[in-house]
């Protein structure tokens, strides 16, 4: 026994008997039988308070355990499995590393090297390249406003005399071939190729080709279970990580569940929390949109940015995980353009990967009703009718773009007016099928508000140069639509001639803007 450190002790505080401090052996064992009733009640009062407390503070807990994250029925263990889940990810991926270093330690600089890929925890295919954790909003310049299309002569070749380059060249399609191995699938490694200005050979390409696309087999098949065990889940095991790590760092208090799940996102509502940064306010309420991962589900969406020349560089360039963040950055950039136009949208709060975050649009939890769920007054149906017409013209001229998915689905009425979302598949008018899309949003709107009972509005004809700008006479659908489509080859046929969009596409010549 050292009485020093009893000694030392500092003295307690309250009304304790002064004995205690003065007795070398310490505190008698019997002190607990002194103990008053009041000190018991007080205790179990903490204890209740405590709970309160963290009642208050956890909430998201059993809130985020009843949503899509955990198909375990278990409600209560859950989120303990969540958490599981995520610290089996970061260890497989600290094993990965260990391997990684290992491997590196045996081969040395030797020409022969082995390899520990069959023992890692977390396949290549399945984790992410470093430049994969580039966060998109980083990229403040909006990269899809319609800089200088590419032009790709006609003719075949380029340069001049005994200069002249046909795309049969050697060393140009040399280059070609090292380009397209960025097509293979993602987890096949090709090296940096580009980067040497490496040629490859068609006889070299091709069998390349044939290799990686057998590979690509073995890898679906070999990953056919766990593909599978995540697609049941809403959320997969990352976008968990992304979500989590958004609660974990203030900026999103809680998570409170899923508002939407559809073919190609998941629509969540969450509690906003404090910002990092002093100049930016998180809404109270947000919507987290996630971009769902399930490569397939995007396939017919293809028609939108495969046409695109503003998309065409990237696209080819792109894998298939990397496709879906950029329909959310889209939807972020376009959601942008809305916003500084002074349309009633979403405002965005950030992009983290296939994750996008928003202002809520709607109240306590319950998101604003669509326009086609609601029920509206004859005068605010009306009143609707002609904010959607401004919207539409606005959203031409002064954002350039399309919505391109217009309807009363994607239409919300929130404090008195309607709000536009769901814009990531929306387009710039001189997409080669811009105007088929917005004759399409047209219809929509038109056939919608003349249900509804608004005299006034216009048919789709007539709407769609409204919007426009256009002046199309024809007086029925089929006709109009081959008017449409031949502004469009028009529009085509000019920017592969002279590199830019035609005039009458520019938003100079001013619509005409109706009103009430
Ligand atoms: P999808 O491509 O699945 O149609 P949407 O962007 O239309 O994606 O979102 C689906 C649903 O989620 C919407 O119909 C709406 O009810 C809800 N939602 C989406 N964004 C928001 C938001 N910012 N505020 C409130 N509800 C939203
Ligand atoms: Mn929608």
């Amino acid at each position: 026994m050292d009485p020093v450190g009893v000694a030392a002790a500092p003295p307690e505080a309250g009304p304790g008997p002064a004995w205690r401090s003065k007795c070398p052996w310490g505190a008698p064992n019997t002190t607990s039988i002194s103990c008053s009733l009041a000190d018991v009640m007080s205790e179990q009062l903490a204890k209740e308070l405590q709970l309160e407390e963290e009642n208050a503070a956890f909430p998201e807990v059993v809130a985020v355990a009843e949503g899509p994250f955990i198909t375990g029925e278990n409600v209560d263990t859950s989120s303990d499995l969540m958490l599981a889940q995520m610290l089996q990810m970061e260890f497989d991926r600290e094993y990965d590393a260990q391997l990684r270093r290992e491997e590196k330690k045996i081969n040395g600089d030797s020409k022969v090297s082995i390899s520990f890929e069959n023992y890692r925890k977390v396949h290549p295919y399945d984790s992410d390249s470093s430049e994969d954790e580039v966060d998109w909003q980083d990229t403040r310049h909006d990269p899809y406003r319609a800089d200088k299309p590419t032009t790709t002569p006609r003719k075949g070749f380029i340069g001049k005399g005994k200069d002249i380059t046909t795309k049969h060249d050697e060393v140009v399609c040399g280059r070609k071939n090292t380009a397209r191995m960025e097509n293979f699938a993602p987890e096949f490694q090709v090296g940096d190729g580009i980067g040497m200005d490496l040629k490859l050979s068609n006889q070299v390409f091709n069998a390349l080709k044939q290799h990686a696309y057998s590979e690509e087999r073995r890898s679906a098949r070999l990953h056919e279970k766990k593909e599978h065990s995540t697609a049941e889940k809403a959320v997969d095991p990352k976008t968990r990580l992304l979500l989590y790590k958004m609660v974990n760092s203030g900026m999103l208090e809680t998570i409170t569940g899923c508002i939407s799940t559809g073919k190609e996102s998941v629509v969540f509502h969450a509690y906003g929390g404090k910002s990092a940064t002093e100049d930016k306010v998180i809404p109270p309420e947000c919507a987290i949109k996630v971009f769902k991962t399930t490569l397939n589900e995007f396939k017919n969406r293809d028609k939108y940015i495969k046409d695109d020349y503003r998309f065409k560089d990237r696209f080819s360039k792109l894998n298939p995980r990397k496709i879906i963040r950029m329909w959310a950055e889209k939807e972020m950039h376009n959601l942008t353009r809305m916003q500084n136009a002074g349309i009633p949208c979403p405002q965005v709060v950030i992009l983290k990967k296939h994750v996008l975050v928003m202002s809520f649009i709607g109240q306590d939890q319950v998101p604003a009703p669509k326009l086609k769920d609601v029920t509206l007054s004859s005068e605010d149906m009306k009143k609707a009718y002609y904010q959607v017409l401004n919207m539409m013209q606005q959203l031409y001229k002064e954002c350039n773009l399309v919505h391109a998915d217009l309807s009363e689905y994607n239409m919300l009425w929130h404090d008195g007016k309607v709000w536009l979302i769901d814009v990531s598949q929306s387009v710039e008018p001189t997409h080669p099928h811009g105007l088929e899309f917005l004759f399409r949003d047209c219809r929509n709107v038109s056939q919608f508000f003349q249900k509804a009972g608004v005299a006034e509005a216009l048919n789709e004809r007539e709407l769609f140069n409204a919007v426009s700008g256009f002046n199309i006479t024809a007086d029925n659908e089929v006709d109009f639509q081959a008017e449409i489509e031949a502004l469009e080859k028009m529009n085509e046929d000019h920017v592969q001639n002279h590199g830019k969009k035609l005039s009458m596409f520019s938003s100079d010549g001013d619509p005409p803007i109706y009103d009430e």
